[in-house]
């Protein structure tokens, strides 16, 4: 197999103050080309990687990251590049959490298996292809196409560039995840400070939530330098412990909540019905918090997710 396309190849190809655009193929079987973009700043500076499409439908994030790639690079002190849809046999079906071809969620695969099926393959060249050689590195997402979502940031625990990165980026809440297989986890092995940084959801790409990532995006290249200005700081909310419940059946999903909305510990959130139509789950918050997400379908399977609670350190 001939060497697979990775980040310097594809900055080497654009002059200083210029752009390139390019269908990458990816080493993974099948192989499949995605879409890549490397801004190089008129004067030296870090490098931001941007990735976006691991969850294929995520449609905010996949905008924002076009917008992102639009960017005039000669405003830039430094190199952009943008991959904004890394995942595209999803993005092809528009499939929710995996993709058609080993069925795997992306976002749990990190850093990858070169000897993997396709999602561990494409982690692992996304890490040691791209992630590797950047300062820092944004992977934007939102609610999957199921998933009602309101703004929030995610970013390993214990990492304070990340941390501060979560909290240039000024979304309302930033998450410190202890979880593997993420894409920031990913990053964090290698020294390279990430944040997963999600808005929008259920399929729909408003302006609002396209904007709230370019915006957080752009804060974050001024506090790199990457970027002329000052990095207005934002108020945000520390979450210590995000707490996502699940389904134990497949079933109707009838939530009873608000996003953004606060629930007491005990609070019901809502109730699985089964095929025959029993109400077979209640489900209601273990902890006090904010609800950061829900899977908002009627339709609902064993193993899903069904909201996710945001719990300050105070508790709530
Ligand atoms: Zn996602």
């Amino acid at each position: 197999m001939p060497t697979a396309p990775d980040l310097p190849m594809l900055v080497a190809a654009a002059g200083p103050g210029e752009r390139h655009a390019a269908l990458l193929p990816t080493p993974t079987d099948p192989p499949t080309e995605v879409p890549a973009f490397a801004l190089r700043g008129a004067t030296p500076g870090p490098t931001l990687l941007v990735t976006a499409g691991v969850h294929g439908a995520e449609y905010a994030s996949i905008e924002a990251a076009y917008r992102l790639a639009a960017f005039d690079p000669t405003e830039l002190s430094g190199t952009l590049v943008v991959l904004p849809i890394v995942n595209r046999p999803a993005y092809r079906v528009r499939a929710i959490y995996g993709n058609p071809i080993d069925g795997k969620n992306l976002n749990r695969q990190f850093p990858g298996d070169p000897a993997g099926s396709f999602a561990p393959r494409l982690a692992h060249w996304l890490t040691d292809a791209w992630v590797r050689h950047a300062d820092a590195y944004l992977d934007l997402h939102g609610g999957d196409l199921n998933e009602a979502l309101t703004p929030f940031v995610l970013h390993a625990r214990g990492d304070e560039r990340a941390r501060a990165l979560a909290e240039a980026f000024g979304l309302p809440y930033v998450i410190a995840s202890s979880s593997a297989g993420h894409s920031y986890a990913g990053a964090a092995a290698l020294g390279v400070p990430a944040v997963l940084a999600e808005a929008g959801g259920q399929g729909l790409f408003p302006e609002r939530d396209v904007l709230a990532l370019v915006d957080g995006a752009r804060r974050v290249m001024r506090h790199l330098g990457l970027l002329a200005g000052e990095a207005t700081p934002r108020p945000t909310v520390p979450i210590e412990r995000f707490v996502v419940l699940t389904s134990d059946h497949e079933g109707r999903w009838y939530p009873r909540v608000r996003l953004d909305a606060r629930v007491e510990a005990g609070e019901p959130l809502g109730e699985i019905r089964d095929l025959l139509g029993e109400v077979v789950q209640r489900v209601t918050a273990p902890v006090a918090g904010t609800v950061l997400y829900h899977v908002a379908t009627l339709a609902i399977d064993r193993g899903d997710p069904l909201v996710g609670i945001g719990a300050t350190a105070t508790g709530g």
